[in-house]
């Protein structure tokens, strides 16, 4: 009984703090790196997305909420699935420019096979070529809402469980 309470007690310190520091990654799965350019004009100081406890990882076994600009290519595909497979439960993934959207520029090219949601489950999508980094910073801020749903339905499912 005492266990199953200190581990619920560790799971919800564990969460509040995922809550206060969410952290990012950003892939690139094939793109002409306009959208890349405005997601670091977000982590600069005029735009400092780091304001809302954000960090962003290079691992996706670190991270809470997942960038992807870009279509989908042959060579990306399994990359994709596998940075978001890695990634730890609850997780948001936002879409970045028309090209993860509807594969943009890159409508039928021999080497692109789609969009973003076709290899992986999106939550939130960001449209434009590129988007403002105030666009963005709106869907991410969207996005961390959902990421703090996910992570309270999570702490509910657990309590459940543990009853
Ligand atoms: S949406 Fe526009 S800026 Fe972004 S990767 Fe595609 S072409 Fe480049």
């Amino acid at each position: 009984m005492l266990k199953s309470q200190l581990f619920r007690l560790k799971a919800k310190a564990l969460n509040h703090a995922r809550i206060k520091s969410p952290w990012m990654m950003h892939f690139d799965a094939t793109s002409c790196n306009g959208c890349g350019i405005e997601i670091i004009a977000c982590l600069t100081p005029k735009y400092d997305i780091e304001r809302f406890g954000i960090v962003e990882k290079g691992n996706p076994r670190h991270s809470d909420i997942l960038l992807v600009t870009g279509a989908v290519s042959h060579k990306t595909k399994d990359r994709l699935k596998l940075i978001y497979d890695q990634m730890p439960e609850p997780k948001v993934v936002i879409v970045i420019g028309v090209c993860g959207i509807s594969k943009g520029i890159y409508q039928g090219c021999y080497n692109i096979i789609g969009p973003i949601d076709k290899v992986i489950p999106v939550d939130i999508y960001v449209p434009g070529c590129p988007p403002r980094p105030t666009a963005i910073i709106d869907g991410i801020v969207k996005g961390l809402d959902l990421w703090k749903d996910k992570l309270k339905e999570e702490d509910k499912r657990r309590e459940e469980y543990m009853l």
